[in-house]
């Protein structure tokens, strides 16, 4: 059995108003001690894994902010606490933050094994990086993308639509921008207001306005046409890849497979029906003795849980929901209950049922939460 290595980094530089991403200011990380409590973690856990780990992916926070001589020493511990298990060929990928990005820091990345770089963007507009928070310009992200992939021939780049402020030609550029600059994977997500983040109390306080769903369904259609003629595959609702880029790491997800999270706030699963959360407690994370006690905290999903996760995750992909699957693990009944659920939207075209599998069509695609909500 496949399975995958999260690595969850908790500090930023500073916190962008949109995100709710567990992390803490970076001029109080102390990352020795970081990454030696991960490597205790790491040591207390790695028998969570099977002895096939075929990704690992250092997100975070931001991960571009680990000095170079504690990242040498962390893969290195890393690499010895996992040994033959982890796959020669393993998917290695970095979340990164454009202004963090320097020709040094890229041949560290490059010498640790890193083989797929993840580029925070968002968007290429000044006026809206700075609204939003972020510290990079528009010019500094193009440059680290040449950068980036003079040395990795996989590299992903983020961007979000339906910003605040953002008009359809602005995301259009952004959009044109990312596909020059020959990136071989493309995140895109709507930007969601969380309650608890800055972006959330702005438009409570109307110093911002809310985002037009109307114009936000209108830039997530022309991003699926524009990267369709652009070559991309659209493999999953927020996800496009060029031919043999997909990204390994989040397919597991997708697909349900086994994977470990270490690092504060990080999840694991152990691929059948335990579900284990590190809280969210940076301070607490850094003094504890994994050798003596877990940190996690456990829950074991219901057979009604497993069932909507399945359906929920599998029908953000192309390949959408293989109902033969479902019925191995779930009885005919429960695939006949999906099967009468989704009639409505078989008929109304929001859903596709062929060869045994449930997709959404490409209106069901603009609509998804809802379609996949109604199958609930
Ligand atoms: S850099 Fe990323 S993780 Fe950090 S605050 Fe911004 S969006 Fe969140």
């Amino acid at each position: 059995m496949e399975s995958s290595l999260y690595i969850h980094i908790p500090y930023c530089a500073s916190k962008c108003i949109y995100c709710d991403f567990f992390s803490g200011g970076a001029k109080y990380a102390d990352w020795s001690l970081l990454s030696n409590q991960l490597l205790s973690e790491l040591s207390a856990r790695y028998h969570e894994l099977s002895s096939d780990i075929s990704t690992i992916y250092l997100g975070g926070g931001t991960p571009s902010l680990i000095p170079a001589d504690v990242l040498y020493t962390f893969i290195s511990g890393l690499r010895s606490i996992l040994g033959d298990a982890l796959r020669n060929n393993a998917e290695f990928t970095i979340e990164v933050n454009p202004e963090d990005v320097i020709t040094g820091l890229i041949d560290v990345w490059s010498e640790i094994g890193v083989n797929r770089v993840s580029v925070g963007i968002q968007s290429f507009d000044d006026n809206l990086l700075s609204l939003i928070g972020r510290k990079h310009s528009g010019q500094r992200a193009l440059e680290a993308l040449d950068a980036i992939s003079r040395r990795f021939q996989n590299v992903s780049g983020d961007i979000i639509f339906g910003l605040p402020n953002q008009s359809f030609s602005q995301f259009k550029d952004d959009v044109e921008l990312l596909i020059k600059s020959g990136v071989s994977h493309i995140s895109c997500y709507s930007l969601m207001v969380e309650p608890g983040t800055a972006l959330h109390q702005l438009i409570r306080q109307r110093k911002i306005a809310p985002v037009d769903e109307g114009l936000s369904e209108k830039m997530y259609q022309y991003l699926i046409e524009r990267l369709h003629k652009a070559g991309f595959e659209h493999y999953e609702i927020s996800n496009f890849a060029r031919p043999g880029f997909r990204s390994r790491h989040n397919t597991g997800y997708w697909k349900g497979r086994q994977y470990l999270g270490i690092g504060p706030a990080a999840h694991s699963y152990d691929g059948l029906r335990t579900r284990r959360s590190n809280p969210w407690n940076l301070k607490g994370y850094l003094k504890h003795d994994f050798s003596t006690a877990s940190f996690y905290e456990e829950e074991y999903l219901t057979d009604i849980e497993l069932q909507e996760e399945m359906i929920m995750l599998s029908l953000r992909t192309k390949e959408g929901l293989d109902l033969d699957n479902f019925e191995r693990r779930f009885g005919a009944f429960n695939k006949e209950r999906v099967l009468k659920s989704a009639q409505k939207d078989l008929d109304g075209g929001k859903l596709i049922l062929t060869d045994n599998r449930l997709q959404l069509s490409e209106s069901g695609i603009l609509t998804a939460d809802n379609t996949i909500s109604n199958l609930f």
